[in-house]
């Protein structure tokens, strides 16, 4: 198994994707992104690269080819030499590791997403594809918003009231801390999640709609 967290640099986008823009859809040349996704291919040294056409949904597919372009926001898969990358650029790129039963997901959560618990539903059908059981799973939640520059209206506060700080009738939301508590109610073992403390936002490496609004993507990629 191998994981790995990108960052925006060593591919060929020019400004304002520069330069390892892995997204399609934020208005970059094709051809560009289409080279940088066979670069990080390359690098990783697997067959099949497969990425998601993502909807902030917890709609989660199983991969079995490679050759699948779906329209979700989570896969999974036990093929080996697939590799399955999740975009983001301040959502949380979450990956999955089932050392026993050689599996592997990958799930997409920003705000939407967390309380859809997309996270916890990939977990979930790991277990029911794969027979994986939640206190055997690692999880690696990659560079992200953090609640230093998360500000949210009040609206978006609704489901995070444990999850919220409060600055001067300000609110800022830790995604974090909120996908780490469910997923030890789901049985994942603390000692089994490692969570970057890389936020997005503040740390320019890496690309941020936050803070950049138009940019590109970068990805959490996993394969076995
Ligand atoms: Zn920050």
């Amino acid at each position: 198994m191998q994981h790995h967290f990108t960052t925006r640099f060593e591919g060929v986008s020019l400004a304002p994707f520069d330069s390892l823009n892995l997204g399609l859809h934020v208005n970059d040349n094709a051809l560009h992104v289409t080279k940088n996704r066979e670069i990080l291919k390359e690098k990783l040294g697997v067959s099949k690269l497969v990425f998601m056409d993502q909807v902030h949904s917890d709609c989660i597919v199983c991969i079995e080819t490679g050759d699948e372009a779906p329209t979700c926001d989570a896969m999974i898969t036990n093929v080996q030499g697939i590799g399955l990358a999740v975009m983001v650029a301040d959502c949380i790129p979450i990956l999955f590791y089932d050392a026993k039963h050689e599996a592997i997901g990958v799930a997409h959560a920003g705000r939407v997403g967390t309380l859809l618990q997309v996270g916890q539903k990939t977990a979930l059908a790991m277990g029911e594809r794969f027979g994986s059981r939640m206190e055997e799973l690692k999880i690696w939640m990659g560079p992200s918003i953090h609640q230093c520059c998360y500000e949210v209206g009040f609206e978006a506060t609704k489901g995070f009231e444990n999850f919220l700080h409060v600055k001067e009738n300000n609110y800022f939301l830790d995604l974090q801390s909120y996908n780490h508590a469910a997923f030890v109610a789901l049985g994942i073992k603390p000692e089994n999640m490692d969570i970057s403390d890389v936020c997005t936002c503040c740390d320019t490496d890496y690309f941020s709609y936050r803070r950049d609004k138009i940019t590109g993507r970068f990805a959490g990629v996993i394969a076995l």
